[in-house]
């Protein structure tokens, strides 16, 4: 695998999936091991099971939290933080709710997802950070109303910043690196598809092939802190 020059490319864009975090000890959504295998996101992962039985949801996303809070950031997040902040212009666009590439070094993050660690309720619609393991209260104390996490569930729509953030970033980039990401989620599935329509440079990461790798001209079938630290062997932390 050749090292990629940093000084050859304006503007780069990471955009991240379930996989990344995989090496954290976070389940992916899809796959062996995957969340929806044992899970049926329908029961918790929608605003329909929400109004249904919120303290059920409520459970599954605090173990989530603590799953989460006891993670650390892998090799793969730390290099995508240090090209990040060795490069003038560095997207990260991400599915992830998990804020491990937030606690890797990365200050701009755009999150197509939410994140789990920020809430909001009927009376507060604006996202307050919540870092609680469990979230203590999980009712509003200012209305009494269920606070739910920030995060896009199935069924709900995408937030319009974020997505804005998003094509700007796809729209302009030079290169593309996907990571970890099974490219079945819509409409964020479909983001990359810009920067390879584009003529971009784009490269997936993912040891498995994916619905969407032919809009890659390079495929490494790899875990993604071992193609990160051979693409970017400055940045190796092992
Ligand atoms: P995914 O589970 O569908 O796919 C993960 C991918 O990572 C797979 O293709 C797998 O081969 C790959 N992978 C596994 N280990 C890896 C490693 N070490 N290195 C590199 N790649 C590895 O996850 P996704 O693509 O992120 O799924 C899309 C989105 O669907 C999720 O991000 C999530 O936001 C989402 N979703 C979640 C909810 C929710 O409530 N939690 C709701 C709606 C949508």
């Amino acid at each position: 695998m050749e090292a990629l020059e940093l000084a050859s490319f304006a503007h780069i864009v990471f955009f991240t999936g379930a996989g990344l975090s995989a090496e954290s000890g976070i389940p992916t959504y899809r796959g062996a091991g995957g969340l929806w295998g044992s899970y049926d996101y329908e029961s918790y992962a929608c605003q329909r099971a929400f109004d249904a039985d919120p303290n059920k949801v409520w459970d599954f996303h605090d173990e989530r939290r603590r799953r989460m809070a006891a993670a650390d950031p892998s090799q793969a997040h730390r290099i995508i933080a240090a090209v990040g902040q060795s490069h003038p212009s560095v997207a990260v666009v991400t599915q992830n709710i998990d804020g491990l590439q937030q606690r890797a070094g990365s200050t701009d993050v755009i999150e197509l997802h939410g994140s789990i660690w920020r809430v909001r309720c009927a009376c507060h619609p604006a996202p307050q950070e919540d870092l609680g393991v469990p979230l203590e209260p999980r009712s509003c104390p200012g209305c009494g109303l269920w606070r739910r996490p920030d995060i896009v569930w199935f069924e709900d729509p995408l937030q319009p910043e974020p997505i804005a953030r998003a094509l700007a970033a796809l729209e302009t980039c030079d290169l593309l690196l996907s990571i970890g990401t099974s490219g079945v989620v819509y409409p964020a599935a479909s983001l990359p598809e810009i920067a390879s329509r584009r003529g971009s440079r784009c490269i997936e990461i993912n040891p498995e092939p994916t619905q969407v790798s032919s809009w890659y001209d390079t495929h490494y079938r790899e875990q993604a802190s071992a193609a990160l630290s051979a693409l970017f062997p400055a940045f190796d932390f092992g």
